[in-house]
């Protein structure tokens, strides 16, 4: 089979940079997508980086795909050669636990395949969506709409049921308040939720620059948490709290903004460990939860939402020969508000 070209780093402590790698076959089950744009999330700086854990080097990272399918094996029912597809976290999973049984897959008991930087089911690396293309079993396809922007819509499948998954769990909508902490990738689909489902929310935010962006993705306030009085005027206001900062941040003072019986979702994935003392949470009966993005079908009901509802990440489309200026931009909050690659610059 043709090699297929991508991007990956070869360590942690060097660019990507171009590479070639051995696609897996296109099994009877299997879709090849011909990828168009992939977003490109904190997770894979995170990976790359091994800021979480070890990560299995050459690593070709990018887990927000959409593409065309290309090829598809005999048994595939549902796509055919020239179909629009997306492509999220997950590529497999065991398809038989009750969670697997219950679409949530994302939360497998042996352990979901990850789109890259894991092993396959027959122990193989998976490589991401910085490439030329992409097998995946038919079950972990997502059907794209023809009538959004591909370039906006590629985020949708990670940032989009990151932010989507859990305001639908908890049932964030009508008569509640919700903050979304840090307006990047995660940050931005959360806010076009949130309104789309019908809650008053508000932006919390290091970035005094984004006020105006924010109310034009729907945000009804904007505080900027370095300002004292302005974070006084909300303390206790909030039921919801959805925090996608990537790195070290206060916690507790966060908890205070919640009213009493509010809940703290954490999204972000701060490579150190929370410091959250007891009293930020007995006092007022608050929660702190996370959420990992979502499952298949959660997935492809978001995707149609979107479709329905004309929703797309805002995206600045990149050359993949600038993704380390693009990382280098995520890390100072400086995304407006997801960058996507065309791989037609591959
Ligand atoms: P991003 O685009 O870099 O956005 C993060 C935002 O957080 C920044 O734009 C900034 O917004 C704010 N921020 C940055 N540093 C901060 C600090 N020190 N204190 C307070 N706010 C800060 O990142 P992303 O792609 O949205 O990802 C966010 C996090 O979610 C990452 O850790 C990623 O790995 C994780 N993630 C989790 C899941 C999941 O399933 N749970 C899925 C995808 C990603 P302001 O300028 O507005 O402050
Ligand atoms: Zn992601």
């Amino acid at each position: 089979m043709n090699q297929t070209k991508a991007y990956a780093a070869q360590t942690p402590d060097t660019d990507l940079a171009p590479w070639t790698f051995e696609p897996r076959e296109v099994g009877p089950h299997d879709v090849q997508i011909e990828i168009l744009f992939c977003g490109v999330c904190h997770t894979d700086l995170h990976q790359i980086k091994n800021e979480w854990f070890p990560g299995m080097f050459p690593m070709v990272p990018g887990h927000e795909i959409v593409g065309r399918v290309a090829q598809v094996g005999a048994h595939v029912k549902n796509f055919a050669v020239g179909d629009l597809a997306g492509v999220g976290c997950l590529i497999d999973s065991c398809q038989h636990c009750v969670p697997c049984q219950e679409g949530e897959e994302h939360f497998c008991v042996e352990g979901a395949t990850q789109t890259y930087n894991n092993p396959n089911r027959s122990g193989n690396p998976t490589y991401g969506g910085y490439a030329s293309a992409i097998v995946v079993r038919e079950e972990f396809v997502l059907h794209v709409s023809d009538k959004l922007d591909l370039a906006g819509v590629a985020p949708l499948l990670c940032a989009g049921i990151t932010t989507y998954s859990p305001l639908r769990h908890w049932k964030v909508g009508h008569g509640h308040k919700l903050a979304v902490v840090g307006l990047g990738g995660l940050g931005h689909m959360a806010v076009k939720f949130g309104v789309a489902f019908g809650a008053d929310v508000t932006v919390l935010s290091t970035s005094s620059a984004k006020e105006q962006d924010a109310k034009d993705l729907g945000a009804h306030h904007f505080v900027v948490t370095k300002d004292e009085a302005q974070l006084a005027a909300v303390r206790g206001s909030f039921d919801f709290i959805l925090d996608t900062v990537a790195a070290d941040h206060d916690i507790p003072l966060y908890l205070s903004l919640l009213k009493i019986n509010g809940t703290h979702i954490l999204l972000g994935v701060p490579p150190k460990p929370l410091e959250i003392p007891a009293f930020s949470l007995i006092v007022g009966r608050k929660s702190i939860a996370g959420s990992m993005i979502g499952g298949i079908a959660e997935t492809q009901e978001m995707l149609n939402f979107c479709a329905e509802h004309n929703i797309v990440s805002d995206v600045e489309v990149i050359d993949i020969k600038d993704i380390t200026h693009a990382f280098e931009r995520m890390v100072k909050g400086d995304v407006r508000y997801r960058f996507a690659i065309d791989m037609a610059t591959l």
